[in-house]
This record gives C-alpha cells, sequence and structure tokens, in this order.
C-alpha cells in the first residue's frame, strides 16, 4: 500500500452552458445551499485527504463569499486559475497544488463540482482500489441502457454493444506526475483525466460508481438533485438513496 498523500482537487471554472440557468451551474441554489456547497460538504467528509483544491475563474469571487459562510469547509482552498477548457482548468490546478507543496508522486483525485450527490463511501472504495494500483482509476457504472451512435441528421447508423461499455464518473485518480504529464501530452480537448492517461497507453482502472453520482448537466438534473438531497435529509441512512 501506498502512503503517498491524497489531494482533492475540484474543478469550478466552467459556464454550465447546457444546464440552462442564469449563472454557472455549480452557483445554483439546491435545497437552500449553492450546488458547490454540497459538493464540498460531501468531499470534507472523506477521510485521509490533505487538502480540497477548488479551481474557479480568475474573475470568481463567488466561492470566497459561499465559504466565508461555511466555517465547517476549512479544508478547501480556492485556486482562481481556471481557464478555457476543463482539461486547462485541471492543469492549472495541478500546478497550484504543486505550488502548495504537493510532491510528485502524491495521488490526486478529481471531482466534477458538478457531482453535488457524491458520497465519501464511494470514494473511499475508490481510494481503496487504487492505491496500490499502477495506473490510477475512475468511479465508473457499467451502460444501462441501448448504445446507439447517430448520424449528422440524429438518426442511427448503428447500434453498440454495451457489454464492455461503461459511463465515466468523477473522482478520478491518478498520480501528480503521470496526470500532470498525460494531461500535457493531451492537449485541451479531453473531457475527463481518465481519457489523457489512456493517451500515455495506461489502462485506468474501472470502479463501479452509483447512479446517483450523475453530473447536474441538464435542467432537470438539478430537480432531481434536489429530490435526491431533500430524501438524504428526512432519512439520512435510508436506502437506495445513500
Ligand atoms: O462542462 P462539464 O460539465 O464537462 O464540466 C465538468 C466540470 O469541469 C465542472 O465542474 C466544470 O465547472 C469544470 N470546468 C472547469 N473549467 C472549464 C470547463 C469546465 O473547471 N473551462
Amino acid at each position: 500500500m501506498s502512503t503517498d498523500r491524497l489531494h482533492l482537487l475540484v474543478p469550478a471554472a466552467g459556464t454550465g452552458s447546457r444546464a440552462g440557468t442564469a449563472q454557472p451551474k455549480q452557483y445554483q441554489p439546491l435545497a437552500g445551499r449553492a450546488l458547490i456547497v454540497h459538493t464540498l460538504h460531501a468531499l470534507q467528509g472523506i477521510a485521509g485527504v490533505s487538502g480540497i483544491h477548488v479551481v474557479v475563474s480568475p474573475d470568481d469571487t463567488q466561492l470566497a463569499t459561499l465559504l466565508a459562510a461555511e466555517p465547517n469547509l476549512n479544508r478547501v482552498r480556492v485556486h482562481p486559475v481556471g481557464g478555457a477548457t476543463r482539461a486547462a482548468s485541471v492543469s492549472a490546478g495541478l500546478q497550484a497544488l504543486r505550488d502548495a507543496g504537493a510532491h510528485e508522486r502524491d495521488w490526486v483525485l478529481v471531482h466534477d463540482a458538478a457531482r453535488c450527490l457524491v458520497q465519501p463511501d464511494w470514494v473511499q472504495a475508490l481510494i481503496q482500489a487504487c492505491r496500490s494500483d499502477p495506473v490510477g482509476g475512475l468511479l465508473a457504472m457499467p451502460l444501462p441502457d441501448t448504445l446507439k451512435q447517430a448520424n449528422a441528421d440524429e438518426r442511427v447508423q448503428a447500434t453498440l454493444a454495451r457489454g464492455d461499455k461503461w459511463l465515466a464518473q468523477t473522482p478520478q485518480m491518478f498520480r501528480w506526475d503521470d496526470l500532470s504529464r498525460a494531461l500535457r501530452q493531451a492537449g485541451p480537448q479531453v473531457t475527463d483525466e481518465a481519457s489523457a492517461i489512456e493517451a500515455l497507453g495506461l489502462a485506468p482502472r474501472l470502479v463501479r460508481g452509483n447512479a446517483l453520482n450523475f453530473k447536474v448537466t441538464y435542467p432537470e438534473d438539478l430537480r432531481l438533485a434536489e429530490w435526491v438531497l431533500a430524501a438524504r435529509s428526512s432519512d439520512p441512512h435510508g436506502e437506495p438513496l445513500t
């Protein structure tokens, strides 16, 4: 078992244009709190993590204001170094982490701000599975639906076998130096960390997550997340909305 430290890195510099909200979706109110505050409270509950580092846009003052009212989120640090793409934001966050004292072989868990229903147990399972893995890995779910490939007219061109398909979630857990190199080589277009690692010829481990760890993306996701949060607060130990 490796003893290298673990850091959480939360890219939160997106504009959230697909959510159809007036402000970036990470600041959308959800059950009385901004969406990202739910995410950070869940991450704060993960044992063994050195710190929670959030990447926001250089002109973002909203998160600092929100955190001033959340004294319990005392492990969160904000880095206003976000870039034009998620990959650029994560790369800048990795550098900020290094400047803050992270070592080259430390583990970094990158988690989308917009996955506000994440639970500490799911992340612990990822850490457990990856800590002694030579590559690292990610939470993911086997694809439940039949997968269609579309043509340019949005008509079905092909039906793809789903048996070996998974939906990538976050956190995605890799070593600082591998991830920095992978993102540098992959460029700004990659939409997750694992695909950059794959481009190095490495095979990240898939660790089964939970369907509730979805990324709030479309307007209806906000309502669904609100229902889940309400169900959890009325029955915190209930099933199946853990
Ligand atoms: O846009 P998408 O939903 O893929 O964003 C995933 C995560 O990456 C979100 O938490 C978003 O705030 C973040 N992001 C970022 N910088 C960008 C674009 C997205 O930090 N330029």
